[in-house]
């Protein structure tokens, strides 16, 4: 096993200073059996090196963000070069002009764009803005789909598919729990419920047009198309939270990828996006229709700002990043290592008896410990949390990083190659004897 002396030291260190040692608590290791988590110390390509000097093959990849590899030449010299001019003015930029075309150009349905600083509050903004343009409050979303941190979208489902929402943590009020609706993804008898119950206070249906947050769920044939329909009959908006799928399929988002199960279900009104687009450094947008856009400040009354909103910097990197992901082929190469990656588990998994249901959206797989599909949250918890966790430490030890989440995805970068996916094949063959052994 590896050496973990020295993130076992900074972790205790950290528990001094940083609440829980981590400053996001998806880092932490609590879901895996707890402990210290893998402090790293530098990044290129598709590894990590850790501050015990080990070497790790990531599938991590920052939660999404990465898709070029660490440290891309090419973003690495943006980042340079806009470090060089100043990183921040609080004035416009001509480059601002720049990303902001190449994400029209890439995602037709986004008249106007804003730049902000993360994905969460690209998401809390859409619902601002759609409650500025409908002049009502209430919004639904789906269970098990992450919209980011703020008040409104942390709320669980009730108990039914079609109650008021229950706050997800602590210090969230009741009353903004009560303006959120959850049913269950893939449920379009919920959603129909949901809005012959509240239809005429709803301002916005927001979804993960293809999920990225109970595994990579793909929308059933139907669902975008008629949760579209029914939302615009109820007079309320569609938001689109593309913050993980923006870029990660293909050169645009769900909604523009050739294989979306419903075409008709293209036109959102509104669109959050964020990880990719920035190129590893901090940034979200949001865009939509014109007539909806035209509710933000300083055009209209809704407002929304920030201090560090489309600095140089974030800028640069995703002008660069999206340069990358131009060229061609690149797509097809994650594609076609995503495809080789999850056969291969999914036939070790099956050689050693071990249930494991593999989602795959191109370049980026879920893997969850149960006989059983997952097309929505409540399936997604099926999977055996312990078998992960497991899993996750026996690959953690053959060098093999993934993300200590049952139920996170693992992400294909540019830079990872075949040798990469046989070095993780055979890690996990032994992962999984090791499984079958102790059962
Ligand atoms: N929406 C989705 C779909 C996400 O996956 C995430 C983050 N995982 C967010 C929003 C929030 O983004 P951020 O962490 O940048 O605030």
């Amino acid at each position: 096993t590896l050496n973990h002396s020295r993130s076992e030291a900074l972790y205790s260190d950290a528990l001094e200073h940083i609440v829980g040692g981590v400053n996001s608590p998806s880092r932490s290791f609590k879901a895996v059996g707890g402990g210290a988590p893998v402090f790293m110390e530098r990044a290129e390509g598709a590894y990590f090196w850790d501050v015990d000097g080990n070497r790790y093959i990531d599938y991590l990849c920052a939660y999404g963000p990465i898709i070029t590899g660490h440290a891309h030449p090419h973003i690495t010299e943006a980042i340079i070069r806009a470090a060089r001019s100043g990183t921040l003015y609080g004035t416009p930029t001509e480059l601002e002009i720049q990303l902001a075309r190449m994400l029209k150009a890439a995602i037709p349905s986004m008249d106007k764009v804003r730049f902000v600083n993360s994905g969460t509050e690209a998401v809390m903004t859409t619902i601002r803005v759609a409650r500025a343009y409908t002049k009502r409050n209430k919004i639904i979303k789906f269970a098990g789909c992450y919209h980011g941190h703020s008040d409104l979208v942390l709320v669980a489902a009730g108990s039914g598919p079609s109650t008021l929402g229950i706050p997800d943590s602590a210090g969230i009020p009741p009353s903004i729990a009560s303006e959120v609706i959850t049913v269950p993804f893939n449920d379009l008898d919920g959603l129909q419920q949901a809005l012959a119950r509240w239809g005429d206070d709803v301002a916005a249906v927001m979804v993960e047009p293809i999920v990225g947050n109970f595994g990579m769920v793909m929308p059933v044939p139907g669902f975008l198309d008629g949760l579209c329909r029914m939302t615009r009959e109820a007079g309320a908006l569609v938001i689109y939270d593309e913050v993980i799928s923006g870029f990660r399929f293909h050169y645009g988002s769900a909604q523009t990828y050739d294989a979306f199960p419903d075409p008709q279900a293209i036109e959102p009104d509104l669109t959050a996006l964020g990880k990719i687009i920035g190129g590893g450094l901090p940034i979200g947008a949001y865009g939509g229709r014109k007539e909806v856009m035209a509710q933000v400040a300083p055009l209209g009354p809704a407002y929304q700002a920030g201090t560090m909103a489309g600095n140089p910097a974030s800028i640069s990197a995703g002008i660069a990043c999206l340069e990358v992901l131009q060229t061609a082929g690149i797509y097809e190469q994650m594609d076609k290592l995503a495809v080789k990656l999850g056969a291969g588990l999914k036939r070790l998994a099956d050689e050693h008896g071990i249930p494991l249901t593999i989602n795959r959206i191109r370049g980026s797989l879920s893997t969850h410990f149960c006989p059983s599909p997952v097309t929505n949250y409540e399936e997604s918890q099926l999977a055996d949390g312990e078998q992960f966790a497991r899993f996750f430490r026996l690959m953690l030890e053959q060098g093999i990083c993934l993300a200590p989440s049952k139920y996170e995805a693992w992400f294909l970068t540019t830079a990872h190659t075949e040798a990469d996916i046989d070095q993780t094949l055979a890690a996990a063959r032994i992962a999984f004897q090791a499984m079958s052994r102790d059962s």
